[in-house]
């Protein structure tokens, strides 16, 4: 395993629609593991592969509150596939938009369709903290934000108090 670099806004990357994967093999096993090992250092509890710059459709995420108790979900493929008309709102933040937060509105709650990690189908149904993060990651997938559901005015806000960040800390 491996740790690898996340990429941070407005790496042009983020903003890509990823490729499906054609099979579940060793290579995508090893790049699970690396994402949930990266996901965990940072801390975060999800992580979508063009975060760190691999262009596939593959995330990772553990939601679980207990650290003893790592819960961690692998989906290749991802695809939610039904959402509640019901809605909620999160405050949401992203490993790629570091310590910057919004509240974002979604369906409480989705049915998603994955590949596991040995390639077999999954269908799982989920609310709650974990419906909001499987909703952002998949977004991740096809090039989408969770500040590209806020203004203009308040994405370009959050994406200045990022650049500032990192420039402060390259100079530090
Ligand atoms: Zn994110």
């Amino acid at each position: 395993m491996a740790l690898r670099e996340i990429l941070i806004i407005p790496d042009p990357r983020l903003k890509k629609e990823c490729d499906p994967v054609e099979e579940v093999n060793d290579e995508i096993r090893e790049l699970l593991n690396d994402m949930l090992e990266t996901m965990y250092a940072a801390p975060g509890i999800g992580l979508a592969a063009p975060q760190i710059g691999v262009m596939k459709r593959v995330i990772v995420l553990d939601v679980s509150d207990d650290k003893e108790k790592p819960e961690p979900l692998k989906m290749v493929n991802p695809e939610i596939i039904w959402e509640s008309e019901d809605t909620s709102v999160y405050q949401e933040g992203c490993l790629s938009i570091p310590e910057q937060y919004a509240d974002v509105e979604r369906p409480i709650e989705v049915g998603v369709r994955y590949l596991d990690e040995n390639g077999k189908e999954q269908e799982i149904e989920a609310d709650g903290l974990l419906s909001t993060c499987i909703q952002h990651e998949v977004d991740h997938l096809d090039g989408i934000l969770f500040t590209d559901y806020l203004s203009a005015l308040k994405r370009n806000m959050i994406l200045k108090k990022v650049q500032k960040l990192q420039k402060s800390k390259k100079s530090a």
